[in-house]
């Protein structure tokens, strides 16, 4: 565990957005052990920190930062085609993912190449490519700060919905995931329909795809489409689709007849906020070093040296013209620390 109370802390290299912020006091949790002398914090009286990539962090952060860096990858389970592994929060997703297909444990395919940490994944249920974590998500292990009781979560008490959990409400600010339990399968079950995933394969001339195949594709995809944070500061989709009622939607189409949407269950429809923002006019904006990205106009990067402030900033700007326009507030995916 390293600390340094009295120096702030430079944070440019642990956020994807490569914001220049400092807070008071980082400790580094490399063993569940190490939350020890942090039990009886009061909620919100600190951070949690993965690899940075969800965040917007304002030039000064208020509150000291618990990263989380604990490792490890067990198999707690193997009978015929079921694998739960145990998986310690601080592990890279993507490596996790790659390390899953050598031994040929199917279920993460299309969650490849997901920047972050396994203990980040629950936060917000991540989601690609037609798959989401909660259909692998078994239990998570996780200690409650204030009291340093170890509760665990599964699935049902997760309450996962899209891009989003219990972790982003009631658990908020109060507890730190140590390790993640997840269901796989020896037996692929292949999620192949989504985006431009089957016309990659066709093109390819794959007709009988392996796990291996969608994990390539999806990483294609991604590297064509989204900039690399090591090149250009982000956090991938700064906001989340915004759902509306079948209503507003054929209102909506009515007047704009290119409107995307996909039909969800309970007569609503998600409508994705690229198309929103683009149609607004703000693909490949640039004010200073804060802007939009030139490919997908969802991701706000950053240039080189704007502040979080200027992203906030130009993130308000874009949801109020967006609702200007369509009578539709899109919400944020990233969490803003301050
Ligand atoms: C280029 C790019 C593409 C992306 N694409 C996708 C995508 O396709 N789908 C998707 O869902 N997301 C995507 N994201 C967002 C991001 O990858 C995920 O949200 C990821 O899970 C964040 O992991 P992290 O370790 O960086 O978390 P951080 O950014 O460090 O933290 C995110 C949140 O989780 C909390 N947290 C982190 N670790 C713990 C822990 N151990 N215990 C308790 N709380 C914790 C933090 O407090 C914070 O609230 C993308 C981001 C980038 C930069």
């Amino acid at each position: 565990m390293i600390s340094n109370s009295t120096t702030p802390v430079t944070l440019k290299s642990l956020n994807s957005f490569k914001l220049d912020s400092v807070c008071p006091a980082i400790y580094f949790i490399r063993k569940e052990s190490d939350l020890r002398p942090f039990f009886g914090w009061a909620e919100d009286s600190f951070y949690v920190l993965g690899e940075g990539s969800n965040v917007l962090m304002l030039p000064q952060i208020s509150k000291p930062i618990l990263k989380i860096e604990i490792k490890g990858i067990e198999i707690i389970h193997d009978v015929e085609d079921e694998i739960i592994l145990r998986i310690g929060a601080g592990e890279n997703w993507h490596q996790l993912v790659l390390w899953t297909l050598e031994k040929a444990f199917f279920g993460l395919e299309n969650l490849s190449l997901i920047p972050g940490t396994v203990g980040a994944a629950p936060i917000q249920n991540i989601g690609a490519y037609g798959a989401e974590l909660q259909e692998c998500f078994v239990r998570c292990e996780c200690i409650h700060i204030p009291d340093g009781k170890q509760i665990s979560i599964n699935k049902k008490g997760a309450n996962f919905g899209y891009r989003d959990s219990i972790f982003k409400h009631e658990l908020k600010g109060k507890i730190v995931i140590t390790h993640v339990h997840l269901k796989l399968s020896r037996k692929p079950n292949l999620k192949l329909e989504y985006g431009e995933i089957p016309q990659i394969l066709t093109n390819k001339g794959i007709q009988n795809p392996s796990p291996m195949d969608v994990s390539q594709t999806v990483i294609e995809i991604r590297n064509n489409k989204l900039p690399d944070p090591n090149i250009l500061g982000n956090a991938g989709s700064f906001f989340k689709n915004p759902v509306i009622d079948q209503n507003q939607y054929l209102k909506l189409k009515s007047n704009y007849p290119n409107l995307p949407a996909f039909q969800l269950e309970e007569n609503q429809v998600k409508i994705p906020a690229a198309w929103l923002i683009q149609e607004s006019g703000w693909k490949a904006h640039r004010k200073g070093d804060a802007g939009t990205h030139e490919k997908q106009a969802l991701v706000l990067v950053n240039y080189g040296r704007a502040t979080g402030h200027e992203l906030i900033a130009l993130a308000d700007d874009i949801r109020a013209s967006v609702f200007q326009k369509f009578a539709i507030l899109l919400e944020n995916e990233v969490q803003i620390w301050t």
